[in-house]
């Protein structure tokens, strides 16, 4: 901080040091995908009986020195190199193959697969195509696709989206759109895209018992989601009151560490509920 107007930054040892940091984490990364370390993991989704209606996918670094890596720590960086590219199609393909798997199984013949998309993987001019060639590799059910996207992507070409959107709603993909409140979407881009669906973000849901702001927050977002003919999912439950609440202003769908953890696929519990009586 002494140091004068003339010392380059780059000298700065903090910075010298973040920087090789960053290169080397940029290098492991693409070495890690490579070696095939990423994986996905799924979080079951429900519906106001609590039955299981599909599962979000959720992609890890299984790092051999660092162990299960969450996605805040590399995704960010795969956007800035690239590789969120292959790494999306990756995730992709690799959902579209686990939905192929339930809809096999009479338990979780129903169930959809909620894919998060970044912008980046949007904005590619193949990308309809991409999605297309998924599904007809896999042999999925494309209606049980949803396509989650996030507020901070439209702030791109809205037309070149919307174009794409509809190229693949023909084909009967579902669009989600993540993290809802939290981003620069306006009402207008709401009105024009054809969504499915809106996904009140945790952030409202963590404090809603607490925080009246919170809790008018997500009543407005699940009237407004419903008005426009959409549905609403709300994300980060994690207790009994939250959902209670939750239904209580009119929510029919959730998602959270109440209901279930992410988790690998083959530890997923797939069987229905037990009805009431009979337990
Ligand atoms: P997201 O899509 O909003 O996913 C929800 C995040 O909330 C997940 O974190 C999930 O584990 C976490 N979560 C779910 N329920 C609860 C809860 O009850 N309490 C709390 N505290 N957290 C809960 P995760 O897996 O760390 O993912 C973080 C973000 O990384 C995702 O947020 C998504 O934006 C991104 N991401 C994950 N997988 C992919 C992917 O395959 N592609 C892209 N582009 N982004 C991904
Ligand atoms: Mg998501
Ligand atoms: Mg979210
Ligand atoms: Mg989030």
């Amino acid at each position: 901080k002494s140091a004068g107007r003339n010392t380059a930054r780059f000298f700065d040892p903090v910075m010298q040091a973040a920087a090789v940091a960053h290169d080397e984490l940029v290098k492991d990364l693409s070495r890690g995908f490579a070696a095939q370390e990423f994986v996905l993991q799924y979080q079951i989704q429900v519906d106001e009986n609590g039955e299981t209606t599909g599962a979000e996918a959720l992609v890890r670094w299984k790092h051999p020195q660092r162990g299960l890596v969450p996605p805040i720590e590399f995704i960010p960086l795969a956007e800035e190199t690239g590789l969120i590219l292959p790494l999306g199609q990756w995730v992709l393909e690799t959902a579209c193959a686990q939905l192929r798997e339930w809809a096999k199984d009479p338990d979780t013949h129903g169930w959809s697969m909620a894919v998060n998309v970044s912008a980046l993987q949007f904005a590619q001019a193949s990308f309809v195509e991409q999605i297309s060639s998924a599904i007809q590799k896999t042999g999925i059910n494309p209606r049980r696709l949803k396509l989650e996207l996030t507020e901070s992507m439209l702030v791109s070409d809205i037309a070149d989206i919307i174009t794409k959107m509809n190229l693949l709603k023909k084909q009967g993909v579902r669009f989600s759109l993540d993290d809802f409140g939290t981003g620069y979407s306006s009402l207008s881009n709401l009105k024009q895209l054809p969504l499915d669906q809106l996904k009140i973000d945790q952030s409202f849901v963590r404090d809603i018992l607490s925080d009246p702001s919170d809790a008018i927050i997500a009543r407005t977002i699940i009237v407004l989601g419903h008005s426009l003919g959409l549905k609403v999912i709300a994300e980060g439950v994690e207790t009994a009151g939250q959902r209670d609440f939750l239904s209580v202003i009119g929510c029919v769908a959730f998602q959270g560490n109440y209901f279930g953890l992410p988790v690998f696929a083959h530890e997923l519990n797939t069987k229905p509920s037990e009805p009431q009586d009979a337990v």
